[in-house]
């Protein structure tokens, strides 16, 4: 079926339907349900296909949207999918977790002009996995072979999207992860009801299909140095993320039922992917039956506020020192929470965290908004004689991610970093101070999204094509 373009005025915005809260918080499905073909084909019909679409503008990847929208209204699914498979890696996830608010979705003319935007992320995901159904979708397949090689550390989105555009050149592409599964945050971060891991999985396949070595279990810096990739391999590329979780700093801060973020999602992942985990078995990083506080305010906390949820806890607070309008995390995600039973506690910090040999309370002050710094951000400032006790027996600390100390870890002194702990790197090649080590992601960033990730992989590939080239080149003359 075709369709006209423009049809904003007649037809409303309508996001795919969500599973009722009380159905999903029984289990880690994806809460979004999937746009029929119908939906989605009127859905990309409202687009007004603007000469300067802002839509892309706002994309990192520079999507070429309004084409796949007409694409997908006029029902020529195999093209739309080619084309949105052509600046983007892993369409299919981008659709998922992209915070669409902030990017493509916030900068549509539709949105700003009170119409509310194309679905675009639904779009893209309804696309992508309609390409999956009728089985359009390839590993990817090179041209020719290439002789040289190229070692790639991490298999998180920034890793795998550069993993696959060097394959699609022909070079020998080896990925190496320390956790037993490839996917990065894809896989172990982000909770199934945002991405389900069978869709990281169908990927992780396809790269594995296309001939690229997935190494899982090693640990570079621990089981292999640095120094041996770059003996093994052309070039090499970092692409590790940002894994040290930022501590509380308050008195109690080391009581037993106090957890990192992290461990506990990953916890939760490895059970959902039907491993047998003893912290959860045994309680400690299961919050069933527990009163929990989650401290931090960004997605990360949103995370683990559901996951608490679903784990059956009794009670789940988050704790966040600035208001709603003034959280990192994005605002589809605290309704989400909200939805599902999460209370917020807003403009309060924790002062010490309460119990003997464990856990009982977070003993919190309320805070308001202060004098803006030199970013426009009001900082927080405690008000005085407002202390008061929340209730916990787990209290989860989601408070960001610095990089882990890149010098001990690689043991190379070379390897230049910010004073974040972020690797150095030249913005034109992605090359780092060391020759041949080039770098992509969170590690080069800091804490960001997907999407970015992927950009950055995708970019280095590219420069890493033009260095292995040019040196051929040299070798040559
Ligand atoms: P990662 O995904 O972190 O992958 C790095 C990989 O490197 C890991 O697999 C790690 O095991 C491996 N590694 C590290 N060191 C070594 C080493 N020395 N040797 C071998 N392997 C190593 N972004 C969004 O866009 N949407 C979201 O909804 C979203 N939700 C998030 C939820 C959580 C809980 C978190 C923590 C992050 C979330 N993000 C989200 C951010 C997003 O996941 C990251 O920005 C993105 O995954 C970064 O990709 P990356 O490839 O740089 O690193
Ligand atoms: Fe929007 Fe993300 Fe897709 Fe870009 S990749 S179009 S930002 S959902
Ligand atoms: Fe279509 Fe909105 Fe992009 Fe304009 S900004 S091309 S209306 S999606």
């Amino acid at each position: 079926m075709t369709r006209k373009m423009l049809q904003f005025t007649r037809l409303d915005q309508k996001q795919p339907d969500k599973r009722a809260a009380t159905a999903r918080k029984g289990d880690f499905g994806e809460i979004s349900l999937a746009f029929d073909l119908d939906r989605a084909g009127d859905q990309a019909s409202r687009c007004e296909q603007c000469g300067i679409p802002f839509c892309q503008i706002g994309c990192p990847l520079g999507n070429n949207i309004p084409d796949w929208l007409m694409l997908n209204a006029q029902g020529r699914m195999e093209e739309a999918y080619a084309m949105s498979a052509a600046t983007n890696t892993f369409p299919e996830i981008c659709g998922r977790i992209c915070p669409q608010d902030r990017l493509c979705e916030g900068k549509c003319v539709l949105e700003q002009s009170t119409h509310e935007a194309v679905t675009i992320g639904a779009i893209e995901k309804h696309v992508t996995e309609f390409a999956f159904a009728q089985g359009w979708v390839h590993p990817p397949r090179p041209h020719k072979e290439l002789a040289q090689s190229i070692g790639i550390i991490g298999g998180g989105p920034g890793g795998l999207a550069a993993a696959e555009a060097l394959r699609k050149k022909g070079y020998q592409v080896t990925v190496y992860d320390r956790h037993d599964r490839m996917g990065g945050l894809l896989i172990y971060g982000i909770p199934g009801f945002k991405l389900e891991k069978s869709v990281v999985e169908r990927r992780t396949q396809l790269l594995a299909q296309a001939g690229i070595k997935l190494e899982t279990g090693i640990h570079v810096g621990v089981d292999v140095s640095l120094a041996e990739l770059r003996d093994r391999h052309d070039a090499v590329l970092i692409a590790t993320g940002v894994y040290k979780g930022r501590e509380l700093g308050i008195k109690g801060d080391k009581l037993p039922g106090i957890h990192a973020a992290l461990d506990y999602l990953i916890t939760q992942n490895k059970v959902g992917l039907g491993d047998s985990v003893a912290a959860y078995d045994d309680g400690t990083l299961n919050a069933k039956g527990k009163d929990v506080v989650v401290i931090g305010g960004g997605d990360t906390a949103m995370d683990c506020v559901r996951t608490a949820i679903r784990q059956g806890a009794k009670s789940v607070k988050c704790l966040y020192r600035r208001d709603r309008a003034n959280m990192p995390g994005s605002q589809r995600e605290v309704a989400h929470a909200e939805e599902e039973g999460v209370e917020f506690v807003w403009m309060a910090a924790p002062t010490e965290v309460l119990g003997t040999d464990k856990v009982s309370g977070v003993k919190s002050v309320r805070m308001h908004l202060g004098v803006a710094d030199a970013s426009g951000r009001q900082a927080p400032e405690p008000i005085d004689g407002s202390d008061f006790e929340l209730k916990a027996d787990m209290v989860i600390k989601a408070l960001g991610f610095d990089p882990e100390d890149m010098h001990s870890l690689f043991g190379e002194k070379r390897l230049d970093v910010t004073r974040w702990g972020t690797l150095v790197m030249d913005e034109r090649t992605h090359m780092t101070t060391l020759d041949g080590v080039f770098a992509a992601g969170d590690i080069v960033r800091g804490a960001s999204l997907v999407v970015w990730a992927i950009k950055d992989g995708r970019d280095a590939a590219l420069s890493i094509d033009r260095y292995i080239k040019a040196k051929s080149r040299i070798a040559a003359e």
